[in-house]
C-alpha cells in the first residue's frame, strides 16, 4: 500500500532541521496562521503536488548513503506534518523499515490521543513553542498553545527526544518574563536534548505578497545577534542548558 499526500517541496541537503544532513519533506497544510510564517504557501492542504509515499521513498533512497554517513536522516516538516496523519504514518513506517533516522518538525498542534500509532516511528521531534503566554500565542499564531504544551508533556512522559525551538521576534516573543516562563516550562520536561533560539527574519514576506496578502509583521524588525543572545541569557539564568 502506498498512501498519497500533498507535498509542498523537498530539500535534499538540509542542515538545519535535525542532526547531520537531512532530506527534508515539506508537507502541505497548516492549522496555524503565524503572522511571521516563512512558508505562507503551505497553509492550504490542497496546494503542492500529490505524491505517494513510495515515490518519495524511491527518491530518498538515492541520497540515503550520503545523509546516513553524516549521521543524518529524513525530516518531515511543513506546514504541519500531523495534518496528513495517514501519509505521515505510512512514510515514517517505511523510513524506519529502511533503517533511516526520522525527525518531525512540528508546532505540536495535535490531539495527543490520536498519535500513539505514529510516534513510535519517530526518533526525534523538533517542537516549536511560539509563545508560552496563551493570549499572545493566539495573537501571533491564531490558535491557543494548550495543545502544544500538552504535546510537549506527552513526549516527555514517553521519554521521546525533543529539540525545543523558539523564534525571537523583537517586541513580540522576547519579553523577559515570558522567556522566564518558557524556560521554567522547559525545565519540567525530561526529554529535551537541545534548545534552539532562532532569530526572526522577514524573508517570508515575499511569499505573502506573491499570494496577494499583506504581511502582518511589516512593522517588526528582524532579530539581531544581541536579541538572540539576550533570550539565551535569560533562558540560561532560569535553568535551561543552552549553547551561547
Ligand atoms: S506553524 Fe509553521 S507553517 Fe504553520 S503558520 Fe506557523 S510558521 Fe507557518
Amino acid at each position: 500500500m502506498s498512501v498519497k499526500g500533498r507535498v509542498h517541496s523537498v530539500e535534499t541537503f538540509g542542515n538545519l532541521d535535525g542532526p547531520g544532513i537531512r532530506y527534508v519533506i515539506f508537507l502541505q497544510g497548516c492549522p496555524l496562521k503565524c503572522k511571521y510564517c516563512h512558508n505562507r504557501d503551505t497553509w492550504s492542504v490542497c496546494g503542492g503536488t500529490e505524491m505517494s509515499t513510495d515515490e518519495l521513498i524511491a527518491d530518498i533512497e538515492k541520497y540515503k548513503n550520503f545523509f546516513a554517513s553524516s549521521g543524518g536522516g529524513v525530516t518531515i516538516s511543513g506546514g504541519e506534518p500531523f495534518l496528513q496523519a495517514e501519509f505521515l504514518k505510512d512514510i515514517l513506517r517505511k523510513l524506519k523499515n529502511a533503517g533511516i533516522h526520522t525527525c518531525i518538525d512540528t508546532s505540536g498542534y495535535v490531539n495527543v490521543s490520536t498519535i500513539d500509532d505514529i510516534i513510535h516511528y519517530v526518533d526525534l521531534f523538533l517542537l516549536d513553542i511560539k509563545h508560552i503566554d496563551n493570549d499572545k500565542h493566539i495573537e501571533i499564531a491564531g490558535v491557543a498553545n494548550l495543545k502544544t504544551l500538552e504535546f510537549a508533556r506527552y513526549l516527555s512522559a514517553r521519554n521521546i527526544p525533543v529539540w525545543i525551538r523558539h523564534v525571537v521576534v523583537p517586541t513580540i516573543t522576547d519579553d523577559e518574563n515570558d522567556i522566564m516562563d518558557l524556560a521554567r516550562f522547559i525545565t519540567t520536561l525530561k526529554n529535551v536534548e537541545r534548545v534552539d533560539i532562532l532569530p526572526y527574519h522577514s524573508t517570508g514576506k515575499i511569499k505573502w505578497e506573491q499570494l496577494g496578502f499583506e504581511y502582518p509583521f511589516d512593522h517588526i524588525r528582524d532579530a539581531e545577534k544581541n536579541d538572540v543572545l539576550n533570550v539565551k541569557r535569560i533562558m540560561s539564568e532560569t535553568g535551561v542548558k543552552i549553547d551561547t
